[in-house]
């Protein structure tokens, strides 16, 4: 009930900004020095010069270049032990090609990020339960890629879903023949992560840029059956390294490469509008104007909750799409 209540309050949303570190990549000149800086005293501002005037920016709480991934956990682990309960979960990682998406969701193997981290806590948080519950976890992962849904962990390559209202009248919607797997260890969520991989590498030239391009979901369901009075549960954990942020060059794009940044202008702008409207109460909620919206419809909205982590480059040259990042974050919180 508590913890109810304080849901209500605060409301079900959440805007976190992530910094990552200066990295070799960004040089050593004037091009690579530090634009972000941070207050001792109140962890959710951060402060950006961008052209020599000092923005500030208040999310509801910011992580800087030397939090670790287990900082980063520690604040994003009752919202995914929530799913146990049967809560719809969303948690999404914004930003430009670069500033830290694909580290904060999958992070390395000396370093694991989120994804990783979420189903281990899944598998210990389950098995400590009551004993009259029986819980199956299950995963599936799918990309959308010009508005095109494709799973990640399916027999068929280049296969494209189709998300569909269920026929038992619930409203509910689901996406037939994305294939969802059993896991019950840690070893059974690498062996999913390495197909999902291995299929993602197969089936382009050039993975780097198709995963900048493409929305990466990994979905886990949590179903538990109280045995003793036949209650069920279901809840959803949708983990989503978005397509990079930045805007396409007005010049230069072209056939191909246009089309993609169009798409993927269309469903960052789709999200952030389903986003506010939420955050805002209004009452018509733009779900249908993307697919990725649109196949989260049911984990965005009623008592479900969402995560936006934003993340940015806090290097100097990058400071214009920093900026538009924060923005967006500042407008869905
Ligand atoms: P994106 O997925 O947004 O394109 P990446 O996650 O691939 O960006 O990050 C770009 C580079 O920066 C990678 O080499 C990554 O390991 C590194 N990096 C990002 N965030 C951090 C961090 N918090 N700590 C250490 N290295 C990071
Ligand atoms: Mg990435």
């Amino acid at each position: 009930k508590c913890h109810n209540e304080l849901v209500r309050l605060k409301g079900n949303i959440r805007v976190f900004g992530r910094v990552r570190p200066i990295t070799k990549e960004d040089g050593e000149g004037p091009e690579a020095a530090n634009a972000v800086t941070f207050d001792a005293d109140d962890d959710a501002v951060l402060h950006l010069l961008h052209k020599g005037k000092q923005v500030s920016f208040e999310l509801d709480k910011v992580f800087p270049p030397q939090a670790s991934q287990e900082e980063v956990f520690q604040e994003v682990q009752a919202l995914v032990t929530s799913c146990i309960d049967g809560y719809n979960v969303c948690i999404f990682a914004y930003g430009q090609t670069g500033a830290g998406k694909t580290y904060t969701m999958e992070g390395t193997a000396a370093n694991p990020g989120i994804n990783q981290r979420a189903l281990q806590l899944l598998f210990s948080e389950v098995r400590g339960k009551a004993a009259d519950w029986d819980y199956t976890i299950t995963v599936s992962a799918a990309e959308i890629y010009n508005e095109a849904l494709r799973d990640l962990l399916g027999k068929e390559p280049q296969e494209k879903l189709e998300i569909k209202l269920c026929p038992d009248g619930s409203g509910q919607l689901y996406v037939p023949g994305l294939t969802e797997f059993r896991v019950q260890s840690v070893e059974d969520i690498n062996k999913v992560f390495d197909f999902g991989h291995i299929k993602r590498v197969t089936e382009c030239t050039n993975l780097n840029e198709h995963s900048s391009r493409s929305h990466a979901l990994l979905i886990v369901t949590v179903r538990g059956l109280d045995r003793s009075t036949g209650l069920r549960t279901t809840g959803k954990l949708n983990l989503v390294d978005l397509a990079g942020s930045e805007r396409v060059g007005r010049s230069g794009a072209e056939g191909s490469r246009l089309r993609e940044a169009q798409h993927i202008n269309k469903s960052l702008s789709a999200l952030g509008d389903v986003i506010y409207a939420l955050r805002s109460r209004q009452g018509h909620v733009p779900f249908r104007n993307s697919k990725l919206t649109y196949l989260l419809q049911d984990s965005l909205s009623g008592d479900s909750k969402t995560l936006m982590m934003v993340q940015v480059s806090p290097a100097e040259k990058n400071t214009s799409e920093t900026l538009c990042s924060l923005k967006f974050a500042e407008r869905v919180r």
